[in-house]
């Protein structure tokens, strides 16, 4: 395995296929599944790590966000990558950046939370592919509505590469693995996985009923005020439509339930999708 810190020393092998997986680094089994998956289906594996400052709000953690390049290349290595990218802010952004703004599917829920920060993941990843170059490049579920966002940029912008969608790792208390977990303290960590329960309860109702738009309002009151007691200050816990994670009408073919909440210092996000 090597790594690389500038742009001009990506490999670009004209007769092997490239797996790309973007990180920010803080690895857990959930990007190494990524990287195992990429590593499946392509001669050369790519793993960047760039924790990405225009994708951070002001009051966000960006100071504090994990950092140990010595203990990802590690793990890196032990599932087979090939080759790691971890460049400094100045090798991405040696000046005002031209910005990729995603339009539609950008608005709401984390668009909405985190003003500007689809605006960040979209120009780090358009920036990303054109460095890498890859063939195919690998997110995770986890993040669903940045996985819409960067499927919209890629149609739009016709970047010349397949987009993998990894289904989400979990602790085995049903707790997405996330590098923000962390963060929590022994008690918030010991409530976590009721966003998951809360998550995969709705789906099971919706999935198998025909409710009425009064009832899934219900089932999530329902929800919320479990996670409310719980000690969790709810962004949104929600039912939407794929792909543009609009708000549902009615339950249709492809819907997902989706949340976004505080534990103290610590927010997280997960989804299921049913
Ligand atoms: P991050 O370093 O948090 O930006 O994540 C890098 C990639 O790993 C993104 O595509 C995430 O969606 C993905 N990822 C993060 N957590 C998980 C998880 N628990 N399961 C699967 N993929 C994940």
């Amino acid at each position: 395995m090597t790594t690389v810190t500038r742009v001009a020393d990506l490999p670009h092998p004209t007769d092997r296929s490239i797996g790309f997986v973007p990180t920010m680094g803080a690895l857990h089994q959930g990007h190494l599944d990524l990287m195992r998956r990429a590593r499946e289906e392509n001669d050369l594996v790519v793993v960047s790590i760039f924790v990405n400052p225009t994708q951070f709000g002001k009051n966000e953690d960006f100071g504090r966000y994990p950092r140990d390049l010595e203990r990802d290349s590690a793990l890196a290595e032990s599932v087979g990558v090939d080759v790691i990218f971890a460049p400094s802010v100045e090798e991405i952004y040696p000046r005002t950046p031209t910005i990729v703004h995603v339009p539609e599917v950008t608005e709401l829920w984390e668009g909405a939370a985190r003003p500007g920060h689809f605006d960040g993941v979209a120009t780090v990843v358009a920036k990303l592919f054109n460095m890498v170059r890859p063939d195919r490049a690998y997110f995770g579920q986890k993040d669903l509505q940045q996985c819409q966002v960067v499927r919209r940029m890629v149609a739009d912008l016709n970047f010349p590469l397949e987009l993998k969608i990894i289904s989400t790792t979990r602790e085995p208390d049903g707790l997405a693995m996330s590098s923000r977990n962390i963060y929590l303290s022994e008690e918030e960590r010991a409530v976590a996985p009721s966003l998951h329960a809360e998550l995969t309860r709705c789906a099971g109702v919706f999935g198998t009923t025909s409710p009425s738009r009064t009832e899934v309002d219900g089932e999530l009151h329902r929800s919320i005020d479990t996670l409310q007691s719980k000690g969790f200050v709810v962004d949104y816990f929600a039912c939407v439509a794929l792909p543009d994670l609009r708000p549902i009408e009615q339950i249709g073919e492809q819907n997902a339930m989706i949340v976004a909440a505080r534990l103290g210092r610590t927010r997280l996000i997960d989804n299921v999708i049913f």
